[in-house]
């Protein structure tokens, strides 16, 4: 036995209550989970050992949605109408982008990631790939690439777009080299990336669903994400909503994983997550973007599988940190449904591990702390505030804690298929200064560059920084 966490607090997601196991400890072999139960009942002595009497100790968080190359737009477009949001805000920055400022801001994003008890990412760009080999894996991150796949031509002001499949055949050809890439990388999986209905053809959704059929893979689409995409969808195909779309196509189906879906009716919600769709909900993005809270309880409700995701940094997230997502779902759960017993804080903990899990399909893996998973554990300090004091006497008050801490919770350690990627608080992987200070003169220089395409854009919050809005850094001076 590699290793051994000696008698610790384990959550571990395989019970639907809090199911705390008190003086509990995991025995890890190559990687895999090979014990769980009393110390005295270890079958051989581990080579090493943590000491988990002051520690809580949970399945690794699931971000089961990032864009980490967009984080050092982040603070460029929030507050923005959502319909200003990615076209006036955020599209002038974004262009300016080169790959070098993408990776800066992905390692960052990543750092964010492991520093909040994160084991797997979805990372969803165009040429993923490349990300992922440079960023993600060297930082011993599980990791779901998904290759953005865009057929937007052009997008004429107030018009439909101009979608053209030549557009996206590089982007089609980059997925499927993608999935027989990742069959030999370990820590890697795969799904095809329709960026979204209003942005792609119905010829390359059918012909992605066909190969996804023929190989068991799935599709990733940003679905029912307000009225930018409800107005192109109305006007190319007569229909008033996105799942309208997918229903007449009949691709409301287990193979699609949709991200979003706040645009949706209860009723749509209900027949996709009958239908077996799972859904990803990111809650401080579409707070930010649109003003709505993700429907992650209303999916669990009907049936549903629901993960959470982290999403892009410019908008309401500001980070990749996981951690604050989960305080996020719980809270504005409680706000939409006006009851306080909405979405209780064992169950936004199972939706951002073994739910995450699932709806990218690598539940048979990780996602729970079970005997023959592969070892993604997080163990968080409990003798440091907010986490301190968590007694366990009369209820799962480390489980409570953490989920209302945020990103307050200090992660004391961090597996990654058996791996520690984080050691007595200290990442292994990353070194978070060099990372940082890299972000920082990245971002400075990114902004300067795109300045005046985003004062020109025309969004709101341009308006705000121009001479005499309440931005304006001459303000000081007076
Ligand atoms: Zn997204």
């Amino acid at each position: 036995m590699d290793l051994g966490i000696i008698d610790a607090t384990v959550w571990t997601a395989s019970d639907e209550r809090p199911g705390l196991l008190t003086d509990t400890t995991i025995g890890i072999t190559d990687g895999e989970i090979v014990y769980l139960g009393d110390r005295a009942s270890l079958p051989t002595s581990p080579r090493r050992t943590i000491d988990g009497a002051d520690l809580l100790v949970i399945p690794g968080l699931v971000d089961a949605h990032a864009h980490t190359g967009l984080r050092l737009a982040a603070g460029i477009a929030q507050d923005v109408p959502e319909i200003e949001w990615m076209t006036h805000a955020l599209g002038p920055v974004t262009r300016e982008m080169d790959d070098d400022d993408r990776i800066a801001g992905a390692r960052l994003g990543v750092l964010e990631a492991i520093q909040s008890g994160v084991t797997t990412v979805a990372e969803y760009a165009g040429e993923v790939r490349s990300l992922i080999e440079t960023v993600h894996l060297p930082a011993g991150l599980r990791v779901v690439g998904i290759e953005t796949i865009n057929e937007v031509a052009a997008r004429p002001e107030g018009d439909m777009y101009e979608l053209d499949r030549g557009v996206g055949e590089a982007a089609r050809q980059r997925a499927e080299a993608l999935f027989e890439w990742v069959a030999d990388v370990p820590r890697c999986s795969a799904m095809y990336g329709p960026q979204a209905l209003d942005m792609v053809t119905l010829e390359t959704m059918d012909e992605l669903f066909e190969r996804a059929t023929d190989t068991g893979r799935r599709l990733c689409i940003h679905l029912a994400q307000g009225g930018r995409e409800r107005r192109q969808l109305e006007a190319r195909y007569d229909v008033s909503s996105a799942y309208e779309l997918l229903e007449a196509n009949d691709w409301v189906d287990p193979r699609l994983v949709a991200v979003h879906a706040h645009g949706a009716t209860e009723t749509a919600r209900e027949r996709m997550a009958t239908a077996g769709v799972p859904l990803i909900g990111c809650p401080s993005s579409i707070a930010g973007i649109d003003g709505i809270n993700p429907p992650v309880a209303s999916y669990l409700a009907h049936g549903g599988t629901a993960g959470i995701g982290s999403d892009q940094a410019p908008g309401g997230g500001g980070s990749h940190t996981l951690l604050n997502e989960i305080r996020q779902a719980w809270l504005a759960a409680k706000l939409t449904s006006g009851d306080p017993t909405t979405l209780p804080v064992w169950e936004i903990l199972r939706v951002a591990t073994i739910g995450g899990a699932r709806a990218l399909g690598i539940d048979d893996i990780v996602g729970s702390i079970e005997v023959g998973k592969r070892a993604d554990i997080a163990c968080f300090d409990l003798t440091t505030s907010p986490l301190a004091p968590s007694p366990t006497s009369i209820g799962a008050t480390p489980v409570a804690n953490l989920v209302s801490a945020g990103a307050g919770a200090a992660v004391a350690y961090l597996l990654i298929d058996g791996e520690l990627v984080i050691n007595n608080g200290y990442v292994q992987t990353l070194e978070p200064i060099a990372v940082e200070t890299d972000a920082i003169e990245r971002a400075d220089n990114l902004h300067d560059r795109a300045r005046r395409a985003w004062l020109d854009a025309g969004s709101s919050l341009a308006d705000a920084s121009t001479e005499g809005g309440p931005f304006t850094s001459d303000d000081a001076a007076h």
